[in-house]
C-alpha cells in the first residue's frame, strides 16, 4: 500500500504485513502509523456499491415511470413493447439480490411486479369507459338510420 507522510508529503510504499504498525518517515523522521488493511478494504467497496446501486435504482425508477406515462397516453399495444422492460427489471432485481444489494434488488422486483399490475388495472378502467362511450355512439347511429329509413319510405308516397 502507499501512504503519504503527514509532515513532508512524501509518498511511501509499505508492505501490507506492516499494516497498523508505527514507523519513521525516511525523509523527515516523523512518526507515522500504517493504516489497518481490514478497514481500508472494507470501506472502499461499500462506498462504491452504495453509489452505483442508488444510481441504477434511480435510473430504473425513471424508466418505469416513463413506461407508465407512455402507456397511459398511447393505449394497449405499447404494453407489449414495454413488457420486456419489466422482465429485464425483474432479472436485474434478482442479480442485485445475488450481489448482496438486497434493498435495490427488492425495489427492482417489486417495481417490475407492481407497475404492470397498476398499468393493467388502469387500462381496464380506461377501456371500460371507452367501450361504454362507443356503445352509446352505436345506439345513436342506429336511431339515425331508422329515422332515415322512415324518411326515405315516406317521401315517395307523398308525390
Ligand atoms: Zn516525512
Amino acid at each position: 500500500m502507499d501512504i503519504q507522510c503527514t509532515n513532508c508529503g512524501q509518498v511511501l510504499e509499505i508492505e501490507d504485513k506492516y499494516a497498523g504498525m508505527k514507523f519513521e518517515c525516511p525523509s523527515c523522521s516523523t512518526e507515522l502509523i500504517a493504516p489497518e488493511l481490514a478497514v481500508a478494504v472494507a470501506v472502499i467497496p461499500t462506498k462504491n456499491n452504495e453509489s452505483s446501486g442508488t444510481g441504477v435504482v434511480v435510473a430504473a425508477f425513471i424508466c418505469l415511470l416513463f413506461a407508465v406515462l407512455l402507456q397511459f397516453f398511447s393505449g394497449n399495444l405499447l404494453f407489449l413493447l414495454y413488457s420486456p422492460l419489466y422482465l429485464v427489471t425483474f432479472i436485474l432485481g434478482i442479480v442485485a439480490c445475488c450481489k448482496s444489494r438486497v434493498l435495490s434488488g427488492i425495489f427492482y422486483i417489486l417495481g417490475s411486479i407492481i407497475t404492470p399490475a397498476i398499468v393493467v388495472a388502469a387500462q381496464l378502467i380506461f377501456l371500460g369507459t371507452a367501450m361504454a362511450t362507443s356503445e352509446t355512439l352505436a345506439e345513436m347511429e342506429e336511431e339515425e338510420t331508422v329515422l332515415n329509413d322512415k324518411f326515405i319510405t315516406e317521401s315517395p308516397s307523398k308525390k
